[in-house]
């Protein structure tokens, strides 16, 4: 074992969490450098790449338990073994990691939210995401676009302008602008006054972007392998094992593992895992549909989403239109496009783009969303001691993946959560404190 074995409870009672101690020595393995010169070395010489994280046995016992191989639970890992030397770690994913919302999203970062708590969160993430690239060694093709919320009506406008002046109270870029500002940042944008929908304005985000998901998802499995978590892929968590009210390990499809403090990353799945635990939580799950077309020269650069017309585009550094929507109108667990969902998409992108007619769709898919009532995510203790849970991101997750992990590590770490995630508690809900975020959250992404 590397972990120091001493688990100090520092809440008693209700909600409280097992603080774990770092060691004082971490391992460290070195990860693959995926330089220039590197690459003509391993051209010239034939030699296959070392994985980049590694195969290990599964144990039947770790400090700390993760459940779910997306953005969120492996960047907790790293974030355990970077800031805290925790490292006796392991993640849990019954597929392969990023199989979940974490491969499948449309990859726009921002963070132009509505409520104050929102704003200063997601700011963090954007603080983290744009040094990501360098703190890995990795490159996440984090690429900055800017992103237009378009207002077709006079109530969205005035939740732009509020929106405006909560980001700018926060120190966030953004602001309201114009459609003859609109046109000039996106010249392809229909912003004539005939549109069944005309544009009357939007808030302008120049910070947001696009990154790429999967390398984000493979830099963080690297980063946390390199310092000794072990990730296990093909493991599925089939019970939680709790006694006299704290958590004492899982139950896999491998066998079982014990461990004081299990963290429930698993987003679309999470209340299946919380039911496990015997903990309730409001979130329902609901599919989220997005499609691809194929490559053309590159002639967007902004992000556009239009709330009322439930839509968003963006194009990738390799041409592709990337068009996403607000989420499908039923609960369900199914991972299936749909023939209706691609005939919405495509009336409502040529109302704001009438030229892109003759784009042929690539492919379409959808992923699981984990949806709370305040479109905020539920965060920290569970009434279950050590149990803890990083739930509830929606649509919206993927770009809170670096903070996330960075907060649930510190609660780990120091047995309760730091104050910047302390107004998304699962307390909450019981005490009637709701965020509020839809404004800025339901299709916006
Ligand atoms: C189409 C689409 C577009 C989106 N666009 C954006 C966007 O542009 N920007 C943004 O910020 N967010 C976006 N999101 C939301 C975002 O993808 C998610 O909120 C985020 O990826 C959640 O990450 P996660 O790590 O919490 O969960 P996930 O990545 O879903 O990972 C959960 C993991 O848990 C595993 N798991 C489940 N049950 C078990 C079990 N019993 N045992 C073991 N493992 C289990 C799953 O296999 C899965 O890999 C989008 C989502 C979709 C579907």
């Amino acid at each position: 074992m590397l972990a120091v074995h001493e688990f100090v409870r520092l809440v008693p009672g209700r909600n409280a969490v097992a603080a774990v101690r770092a060691p004082s020595h971490p391992r460290r393995r070195r990860p693959p450098k995926y330089g220039a010169l590197a690459l003509l070395r391993h051209g010239l010489s034939g030699r296959p790449w070392p994985r980049a994280w590694a195969d290990q046995p599964l144990r039947d016992t770790y400090d700390v338990v993760i459940i779910g191989g997306g953005v969120h639970g492996l960047a907790a890992a790293y974030y355990l073994a970077v800031n805290h030397g925790i490292t006796d770690v392991a993640v849990l994913d019954k597929g392969y990691i990023g199989s979940g919302g974490s491969g499948r999203n449309t990859a726009i970062l921002r963070s132009n939210y509505l409520t104050p708590e929102g704003v200063r969160f997601y700011d963090r993430s954007m603080q983290l995401y744009r040094t990501l690239a360098a703190d890995l060694d990795y490159n996440v093709m984090f690429s900055r676009r800017g992103h237009l919320t378009l207002a077709h009506n006079d109530s969205s406008l005035r939740t732009m302008r509020w929106r405006a002046e909560v980001n700018q109270m926060q120190g966030i870029d953004s602001e309201v602008i114009d459609p003859a500002e609109i046109k000039r940042l996106v010249p392809y944008l229909d912003t004539s006054a005939e549109t069944r929908y005309p544009i009357l304005g939007a808030l302008y985000h120049p910070p947001g972007g696009i990154i790429r998901h999967d390398a984000v998802v493979w830099g963080y499995a690297r980063g946390a392998d390199a310092r000794g978590v072990h990730i296990h892929q093909d493991t599925e968590v089939t019970g939680i094992d709790v006694a006299h009210g704290k958590v004492t390990g899982v139950r896999t499809s491998r066998g079982p593992v014990s461990a004081p403090v299990v963290l429930n990353c698993t987003a679309g799945w999470s209340t299946l895992i919380c039911d496990m635990a015997g903990v309730q939580v409001p979130v329902q799950t609901f599919p989220l549909q997005a499609a691809v077309t194929e490559p053309v020269r590159p002639f967007l650069d902004a992000v556009v989403v239009s709330g009322s017309l439930h839509v968003y585009v963006s194009q990738t550094d390799r041409g592709e239109l990337v068009f996403g929507a607000s989420v499908d109108p039923y609960p369900s667990y199914s991972m299936r496009g749909s023939l209706d969902f691609i005939e919405g998409l495509a009336g409502h992108v040529l109302e704001l783009m009438p030229s892109l007619a003759r784009l042929r769709l690539l492919r379409q898919w959808a992923g699981l969303c984990d949806m709370t009532p305040d479109f905020s995510p539920i965060m920290g203790p569970t009434p279950v001691d050590g149990f803890l849970v990083d739930i509830g991101w929606g649509t919206y997750g993927f770009k809170a993946g670096p903070v996330s992990g960075e907060a649930m590590a510190a609660t780990i770490a120091a047995g309760k959560p730091p104050p910047l995630i302390a107004p998304f508690g699962l307390d909450r809900f019981a005490e009637g404190r709701l965020l509020g975020e839809k404004g800025a959250a339901s299709v916006g992404h």
